[in-house]
Order: C-alpha cells, then structure tokens, then sequence
C-alpha cells in the first residue's frame, strides 16, 4: 500500500484532463483529519490531494486542477479566506466548489466564507461518513452549473456569429434585461446586461428614438408584436454606422395585459449592404455606372404614368454613337469601356444643364418634376429619358447639345480619339403610348437618322421634325429681326368706362418677318424666352413705347399712360430696373405715364421675389398691372400683399359674359374685391357693347377690345385720336 506521500506523488504526475475520478484537494494542517477524510473519500471512489495551508493549496490547485476543494478555514502561512480569495481570482478556480471547514458554531467565520466564495461549509468536528455524500452532491451541482454555463456561452457565440440579441423589456417596471450580443452592439460595458428602457431609448437619434418608442408603445397597447429597423449612429469614426432590426412579441399577465415585451436585436447592416449591392448590380450598368434597361424601364414607365395623369409630354432619345467598333477594334477593349465612361459622363452633364427644359408639371410642388434619366442599353447604346418637357423643340435641342457634346474630342491612353452620335426620338403622346411602342419607335427614328448620315437626331414622326426645325430657324431669324428693323409696335387705347375717354394705350409687338409675313407676339414671345432674345426684345420695346408717348405728347396729345408689356423671364434673368430706368431718363417721359403689365407667372416661383421686383419699380414710380388676371394660379387673397395699382380681367371671362353666368360672377366679384383693395380694374378683349353694358353695370373702370378699337399703327392711332373727341382729348400746344 502506498504511503499518503508516494500516493502525493503520484497524484501530482496525474493528468488533469480525462481522469476516471474526480480529484479532491483537501487543505488542512491537521494531518489526522487529513487522513481520516483520505479513507473515506477514496473509498467514495475520489482521488485526493493534499495540502497543508494556503500556500501549498494554490500551489497543488495549479498543478493538479481539481475538482472541488476542501479547505480549512484556520491554518498557519496562509489561512483558508485568503486562498479562497486567490483561487476565486483565477479564471480556472472561478466555478470549482470549494467546502470550507469551520469552527462549530462559528458564524463569523461562516459568512466570512461565502463572502469569499465559499460554495458551502462544514463544521468541525467533521462526520466522515456524510463528507463524501457532502462532496457528490456538491460536484453534481456543480456539473448542472457548468452544463447551463456551456448552453449560454453556445447560444452567447450562435448569437455573436448571427449578430442577434434578445432582450426583455418588463413595461411595468420599465426594466429591460438583454443578453451579451445586445449589449456589444448597444456599446454597453462587457458585463453589464440590465438597464432600462428609458436608457436604451437615449441612445438612438432623435428621430430614430421616436419611431421605436410609437412602434414600442403600440405594441404594448395592441397587444401585439412589432418589428422595426433603425440606423445605430456609429460609436467612433472608425466603425460604420449599423442598420439594426428590432422584433418583438408581447407577453400578458392573467388579465390579458401586456407585462413585457421580449425580442430579438438583430444588426442586418451586411445584409442590407448585400442587397444595396445586388440592387446595384440589377440596375446599373458596371462599366459606366449608369442605369442599365432595367432601371430605365421603371423610370420609363413611371415617366407614362405621370405624363397620362398630368397629360403632360415628355421624350425618349435613342442614341448610338457612330464607329464606336472602330476605337473599340484598334485601341482595345479598355480604351473603349474608358470612352464609354468619358461619353456617359458628358452626357449626364448635357442633361442636368438641360433641366430647364422640364417644368414642374404643378407649378406649385417643384418636385412634381418627373426626372430625366441617362442609361447605357446595350454596347455603345444610351437612351435618354427627358421626364417632361413644354414643346417639342426641348427634346431637339437637347438632342442638338447632346451631338455636340459628344462629338468633341476625347483623350484616351494619351490618343486623341473622336465619335459621333445619332439620335432618335419618340414622343409622349404623338408616337405611343406604351413603354415598347416609345423605344421601338425611338429606335426607328435612329435608323432613319443614320440613313440621313450621322451625327443627327432625327424625330419618329415627320411632323414633329418639321415643326422643330421650323421652330428652330425661327430662332436664329428672331435673332436677326430687331437689327433688321422687322420689328415693329402697334397700339390699342383704352377706354374708361363711364366717360367712354381714352385712358390710356398699350403697346404690342408686332414681327413683319420678311418671307412668313406678320408672326404674332403668342408664337415668338415663348421662343424670346426660352433663348433669352427676350432681354434684347423686352428693352427695345420699353425704349420704343415710352419714346413714342413721349413724342405724342410732344406733338400736343392729352398725356395718357402707356402700357407696356413685360415678360416674367425679363424679371427674373435680365436687369428689368435698370432698363424700365433707362427708357425713362433716356425718352424723358414722366415715369408715372409708363405702366408695366405684368403675368402673374412672376410670383409662380417666389412670391417674396415677385414683391421685391415690383417694390424696386414703384420706386421708380411706374404704374403696375397684372395682366390677364385670373387665368394664372393666383388666388384672389394675394393680391393684397401685391403694391400694384390695376388688375386686367382675361379677355376669356369677358368673351363670355352675356352668355355664361359664371363667368359673370367670376367678374363680378374681381371688380368688387379689386375696389375693395383700392385697384381699378380694366377688362380686356370687349367685342360687343352688350358686354360693355354689363362692365358698367359691375362699375368695372375702363376696358379695351375690338369694340372700340383694334391695335393701330403709331400713325393711325393719333389720326384716329384726332378723330375721336377731338374738342376733348387735343390740347392746344404752343407753336403748333
Ligand atoms: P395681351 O397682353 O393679353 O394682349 C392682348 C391681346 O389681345 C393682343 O394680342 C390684342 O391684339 C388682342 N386683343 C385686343 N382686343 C381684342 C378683342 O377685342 N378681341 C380679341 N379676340 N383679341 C383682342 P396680340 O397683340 O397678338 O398679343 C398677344 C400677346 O403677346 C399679348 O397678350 C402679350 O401677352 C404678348 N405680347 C405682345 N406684345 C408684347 C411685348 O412687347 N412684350 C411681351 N413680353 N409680350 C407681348
Ligand atoms: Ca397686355
Ligand atoms: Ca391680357
């Protein structure tokens, strides 16, 4: 039989892991109770190792890992609490029992020892039978322990790898318990696992907090579950922010009441960086980072559904670029995907420039706009989609830009290369009304463009292409017409309505175009426009008008007021002050004889605008008006704000005023509210005397039409006012 020392021995060589019996380290300085427990616990069937204080024990624990510890609670060296204390500081001694041995009836000592980490205790004297009985129950705990220990360190790693917390959110108490992986993405310290709901709460943004807290608290009220996905705002600059998603599921009390809500954290940022990039993938062409057919067809289709809702037009250009085979056969594949990528670009360019061309479909939400879109569909293919546009001749000179655009030289791999590109064009409505029939036909018209020879648009229908090029060589001739002296202005008096005298002229323009003959003032103001030749126009008209009054009065007429009309786009792009400023010091006529008639277009986009402009010309002292008042989206309850002096009733609710009772409200009450506001009302386009009649009858201050007079020449306006009331109007002028 070994002595206790040779069995040491052995049982220091023993190897920890894999043993058949567990190991007992028994720490005493009485070698008598050493030795009696010795018995009984091999006999038990353990293995035991002894030491005989503290020191030895940490010692033995090192080497021979055992699987429980009985210790004595006084020894010399090192008593039995600072040992505990040691081991329990050790990560390999955080979960071994340990069965403290104390003094009978020694309480302090007791609680001492479950301070320390003491599993349980024993008193002196000990019962040898009961000790391994003790011991058994104690390590089956113990393995119960680690078995629950293992199963959460698994679920804890599961949860890790899958980025997924639970929490437990009791509503009552407002507690809220969570498990490891919700805390790490929460950013909570390693071992805190409890706060409240209130704290979590703080941590999201403002707006964020807000949209959990409504999904949070419906939930409780409903009764149901609720699931909602949030951005974690990044900790640090080096991390991402984090796309999280929260699920739950209430739980009720007896009552039916919802008591807690327990779910699921989950961090989905790769999964929905996954998608975005598989989104991508689907939508967008690799080379060039356009949006390919796909994406296109969903523009193109949303593009026919706000057309049809807003009856509006817009344009599908098709575009192949001629030769591009040739860069692509003699520099290479990668020279040609690079000319793509130069090629796309100038051509997103040329199409955001081209903005102006839409125009928000309701004047009042800008972003009713419907997009442009610029996609690669094919090999050297691109469609161009203009979402809405006014006229025709918006797709054709953006076609025109694009062709210019993209025939300008490109360098690549040091090589200067060129291409050029034909367009096609369809249209919504005129050329289909489906998404095929649009690109079908767009590609068509490309065929015939390139049938003509490259480098050119071509519109599907031969009407529409007709008219554009028309519509362009108007431009270039409009250009020309004011050197030319082809413009010219005519004038058409006003009348006030109770005395039947002339109150005043308005000038109009008038274009004598040498081959056409006369074009009118609607068909080439909208063009002076959109070019901008309307400054130009805008400023020989204000010098024509106010000269002509100037000379009138000169020549002895009575001093009436002219009206000259202004187009918004003169406001809002030219320099309108300095020009109405100039006529006036320049012709030298008193600026309360010029007034300025005014759409009311120029407070469309800016109201406050719209009022500065017309401030600045008060000052001027030049009379304003606001022509064809009420076909405009003006609602009567601006005017007020407006420092204007006259409103002008579109010739529209005129023209129907003995026949349609509506309309003779309509009139009825501008004129009452106008008075109201201290502004004088003129009607417009008066044909027949009924309707004079019945401006009179709505005390309506002066009108204008047919029925009095037609627009006349300079000429034969003061013949015709000599003519008049001649022993009125003509004031004797001395020298005459
Ligand atoms: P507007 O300012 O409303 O001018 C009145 C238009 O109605 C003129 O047409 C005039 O000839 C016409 N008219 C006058 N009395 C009657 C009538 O009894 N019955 C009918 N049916 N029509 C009548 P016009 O000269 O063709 O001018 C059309 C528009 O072109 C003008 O409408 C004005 O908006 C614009 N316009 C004309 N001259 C200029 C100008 O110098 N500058 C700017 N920016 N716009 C101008
Ligand atoms: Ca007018
Ligand atoms: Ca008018």
């Amino acid at each position: 039989m070994p002595s206790p020392q040779e069995k040491y021995q052995a049982q220091v060589l023993a190897p920890s892991s894999g043993r058949l019996r567990p190991v007992v380290l028994h720490v005493d300085d009485d070698a008598a109770s050493l030795l009696m427990a010795e018995g009984s616990l091999e006999d038990a069937g353990f293995d035991v190792v002894h030491a005989a204080d503290g020191v030895q024990a940490l010692q033995q624990f090192k080497t021979c890992e055992p699987d429980l510890i009985i210790m004595d609670a006084v020894m010399p060296v090192m008593d039995g609490f600072e040992a505990i204390t040691h081991i329990r500081s050790n990560a390999m001694g955080a979960h071994v029992p340990i069965l403290m041995i104390t003094g009978l009836d020694d309480l302090d000592s007791i609680t001492r020892a479950y301070d320390e980490g003491a599993t349980d205790f024993l008193t002196k004297p000990i019962n040898f039978f009961v000790l391994p009985h003790r011991i058994q129950y104690m390590l089956r705990s113990k393995r119960t322990a680690d078995a629950l220990r293992s199963s959460q360190a698994k679920l804890d790693n599961a949860q890790r790898i899958a980025r997924l917390g639970h929490w437990d959110w009791n509503v009552v108490t407002n507690e809220l318990t969570w498990s490891n992986e919700f805390g790490r993405t929460m950013g909570y310290p390693q071992n805190q696992l409890m706060g409240s709901w209130n704290g979590f709460l703080e941590k999201l943004s403002d707006d964020q907090r807000h949209s959990v807290r409504m999904a949070a608290s419906q939930a409780v009220e409903e009764v149901r579950g609720f699931s909602v996905e949030f951005t974690l705002i990044k900790f640090s600059e080096a991390e991402q922010d984090r796309t999280i998603r929260l699920e739950a599921e209430p739980h009720v009390n007896e009552q039916g009441e919802c008591t807690h809500l327990r779910g699921t954290m989950q961090d989905i940022t790769e999964r929905t960086n996954a998608q975005r990039q598989i989104h991508n993938l689907a939508y967008f062409d690799l080379v060039t980072g356009l949006p390919n057919r796909a994406q296109l067809n969903e523009q193109l289709n949303y593009a026919l559904k706000m057309a049809k809702r807003r009856e509006s037009k817009f344009a599908l250009l098709f575009l192949d670029l001629d030769h591009f085979k040739q860069v692509n056969d003699t520099l290479g594949h990668d020279a040609g995907d690079d000319l793509l990528k130069q090629v796309s670009g100038r051509l997103t360019e040329v199409v955001r420039e081209s903005d102006s061309v839409a125009v928000p479909a309701d004047p009042l939400d800008e972003n009713s706009n419907s997009k442009h879109t610029v996609a690669r569909i094919g090999g050297d293919e691109f469609v161009v989609l203009l979402g809405s546009i006014n006229r025709v001749e918006d797709a054709a000179r953006v076609a025109e830009r694009i062709a210019k655009t993209i025939s300008l030289p490109y360098t690549i791999n040091d090589t200067e290369v060129s291409v050029t590109t034909t367009i096609g064009i369809s249209l919504y409505p005129a050329d289909g009304q489906s998404a095929e029939l649009l690109m079908k036909h767009a590609d068509v018209a490309m065929y015939h463009a390139k049938e003509k020879g490259r480098n050119g648009y071509q519109f599907y229908s031969r009407g529409i292409h007709e008219q554009a090029l028309a519509r362009f060589s108007m431009e270039s001739e409009l250009k020309n017409a004011i050197e030319n002296e082809e413009l010219d202005l005519v004038y058409q008096p006003k009348f006030d309505v109770v005395s039947g005298q002339p109150a005043g002229v308005e000038a109009l323009l008038r274009w004598d175009h040498p081959v056409n003959g006369a074009i009118s003032p609607a068909d080439f103001i909208p063009l002076a426009e959109e070019t901008g030749l309307i400054m130009p126009l805008g400023r020989w008209v204000l010098q024509q008008a106010c000269r002509q009054m100037k000379d009138w009065i000169d020549d002895g007429m009575e001093p009436i007021a002219m009206s000259v009309n202004c187009s918004p786009v003169q406001f809002i792009r030219g320099n309108m002050i300095k020009d109405v400023d100039e006529a006036i010091s320049q012709s030298g006529l008193p600026s309360n004889l010029l007034e300025v008639e005014l759409t009311e277009s120029l407070f469309l986009q800016n109201i406050e605008n719209g009022i500065n402009i017309l401030q600045s010309l008060k000052k001027i002292g030049v009379q304003i008006s606001i022509d064809d008042f009420g076909t405009g989206f003006s609602s009567l309850s601006y005017l007020k704000r407006l420092p204007i002096d006259k409103i002008k009733i579109d010739h529209s609710f005129v023209q129907d005023l003995s026949r349609d009772p509506g309309d003779a409200a309509i009139v009825s009450a501008i004129i009452a509210l106008s008075h109201n506001l201290n502004l004088s009302v003129v009607a417009e386009g008066v044909e027949t005397a009924e309707q004079l009649d019945i401006l009179r009858s709505y005390d309506c201050d002066e009108y204008q039409g047919f029925l009095a007079s037609e627009p006349l020449s300079a000429g034969e306006l003061l013949t015709w006012f000599e003519s008049y009331k001649p022993e009125v109007r003509m004031r004797k002028v001395s020298g005459m």
